[in-house]
């Protein structure tokens, strides 16, 4: 029997927030007091480019606020969000010191309009190389708050929002599965059911697995979807509970049911998720 405990309370973080910090992608920044400005610059691949180019920014005083960098096969692109409030340089001065570093390709930059810095230089953005969509998970609350208000908080809109939650579940894991292979994937679930996280949709660890029997057991901190509702009498959650059964369904290649144990709706710490066999007798 293939049986996987991966997660115990022993190990795992007394509070649930030691293990997360919150991740700022550069996208939106205001600050009408600031001098902001966003610049993209390719350097050369080669030893400590990237290093030179942060010193050199470093030592003008220029206060970076995020960014991110990529390496690809023959150059490094960095891109930041920065402040030149307290810099001794011009963001047109910097962009022509930078272009003369031996390691720089081209340097891009864009200031500010009244404080408001928006991306405007990226496109698409790449989730394991796919292109993603980015919602505030206020925005989607308000798409399932639309969707209990044309259908009603009934058996329509559950199903509606499960069946939504199924289709985006098993395409994800479609794509895993593609990327990384079957055999991978089923010894490195844990690992990658870390994609819940990485993508805003939850805090979810794996508490058991077992191939054989085709169940599992997820425990899921921060579900969006169920942190609005308060004294439940019934479980909330429809969307992430159809996820986990496109996710587990599409893993096992068989059709499984989830079924929401816990949920924070109804006052539990976590909402707590059971994987099944479709139609199965027992809890
Ligand atoms: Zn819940």
């Amino acid at each position: 029997m293939t049986l996987l405990e991966v997660t115990s309370d022993r190990v795992r973080p007394r509070t649930p927030s030691d293990e997360h910090t919150p991740k700022d992608i550069l996208d939106f920044e205001f600050d009408p007091e600031g001098k902001l400005c966003h610049f993209v610059v390719r350097l050369g691949n080669v030893p400590s480019s990237l290093e030179t180019c942060a010193g050199l920014v470093a030592r003008h005083r220029v206060t970076i606020l995020s960014g991110f960098h990529q390496k690809f096969s023959d150059s490094l692109l960095w891109s930041f969000f920065a402040d030149f409030a307290e810099a001794d340089i011009s963001p047109s001065a910097l962009a022509s010191e930078i272009e003369f570093l031996p390691s720089s390709q081209s340097v891009r930059f864009k200031t500010a309009t009244r404080g408001l810095l928006i991306d405007s230089f990226h496109f698409p953005i790449l989730s394991s190389g796919e292109r993603s969509i980015i919602l505030t998970a206020g925005s989607l609350e308000a798409i399932f708050q639309q969707v209990r208000g044309v259908f009603g908080d009934g058996a329509s809109a559950r199903v509606l929002l499960f069946e939504m939650g199924k289709a985006a579940g098993a395409a994800m894991m479609k794509g895993v599965l593609d990327r990384l292979g079957p055999s991978f994937v089923r010894d490195e679930l844990q690992t990658i059911m870390s994609l819940y996280s990485s993508s805003g949709l939850g805090r979810l660890h794996l508490v058991s697995l077992d191939f054989n029997q085709e169940t599992a057991e997820v425990r899921a901190y921060d579900n969006f979807e169920c942190a609005t509702f308060k004294l439940s009498k019934v479980p909330r959650s429809n969307f992430i509970r159809g996820h986990l059964t496109g996710w587990f369904s599409q893993l096992m290649g068989t059709f499984l049911e989830v079924e929401e144990q816990h949920c924070v709706a109804m006052g539990n710490p976590f909402c707590y998720f059971g994987v099944k066999p479709m139609n199965s007798v027992g809890p």
